[in-house]
């Protein structure tokens, strides 16, 4: 165990760093904060790199199981003070715990092959999402239903942001992520065997109308301009949920978290 109290000295720099996308894409790295999230990720074997917490909360029941496990990983564990942690959290009020873990996205393979729930199951795709926090609230909302996970197709934001895995509420640890291009998706689902379906504002099949059978390709358009026209074309199915006030359209994540629980009300 260290105990660092520098700003300057050099991993409390690279951490810091970790808050910009091109610095973690260089380390493959990424900032997971909190207590119960940190634990979250090591009940489920994802190994931390670093594991920095508050100088004086060592002997915390929760705090000192944690420094057991990441030191049972070969973590380097890291003592700090509170402005240090603020500093790297970026937060007036930090969590007492920080820590680092390699990104990971799944192959694409994985979205398209056939497992043994494949037929009760779903893959949300987020067209050219934006928004960290719809992102991390996506990931939780996929975590609630048990789907499979989520493909982030075209320019996305990034899911290893400090925002979306905070959003994420430790979702970012039990939901598969793969990530691909436009093109190489619409390939895929030429050969897809099962139901995919479009959420779009202009579509004439209501929700509750529509053919919810698994497996399903669950496409979510970007917050601004909806789905591409490219991949409408590729939808079985284009469905709506009604809008009954003068709202034009469901906020992303609350779009997704209505479609995935009809999915799960139909494939339970
Ligand atoms: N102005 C955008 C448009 O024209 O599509 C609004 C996008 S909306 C904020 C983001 C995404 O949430 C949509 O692309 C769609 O996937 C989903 N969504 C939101 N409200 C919806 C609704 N009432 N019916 C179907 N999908 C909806």
């Amino acid at each position: 165990m260290r105990h660092i109290n520098s700003l300057t000295n050099p991993l409390i720099k690279s951490l810091r760093s970790l808050h910009e996308r091109k610095r973690r894409r260089q380390a493959g790295l990424f900032l997971a904060e909190g207590t119960r999230i940190v634990t979250e990720a090591l009940e489920l074997d994802w190994v931390p790199e670093t594991l920095v917490f508050l100088e004086g909360r060592e002997d915390d029941r929760m705090i000192s199981r944690l420094i057991r496990m990441a030191t049972d990983h070969g973590a380097d564990i890291v003592m700090v003070s509170e402005a240090v942690l603020s500093k790297i959290s970026r937060k007036d009020n930090p969590q007492m715990v920080v820590a680092t873990f390699k990104e990971h996205f799944v192959p694409n393979d994985e979205v398209f092959s056939k497992s043994e729930e494949h037929q009760s199951n779903a893959w949300v795709i987020l067209d050219r999402v934006r928004d960290p926090g719809n992102l991390g609230t996506v990931l939780r909302t996929i975590d609630a239903v048990s789907v499979r996970g989520v493909v982030l197709v075209g320019d996305c934001c990034d899911p290893f942001s400090v925002e979306a895995v905070r959003a994420s509420m430790g979702a970012i640890f039990n939901v598969p992520i793969a990530s691909m291009n436009e093109e190489d998706f619409i390939k895929e689902t030429i050969t897809y065997e099962g139901n995919i379906l479009g959420t779009a504002l202009p579509a004439s099949v209501d929700y509750r109308e529509a053919d919810w059978s698994g497996p399903m390709l669950l496409m979510m358009g970007n917050e601004q301009s909806g789905l591409t026209q490219n991949l409408m074309n590729a939808a079985t199915q284009l469905i709506r949920m009604p809008m009954l006030g003068r709202s034009d359209s469901l906020n992303l994540a609350v779009a997704t978290g209505v479609a995935l629980y009809e999915f799960r009300r139909n494939n339970s």
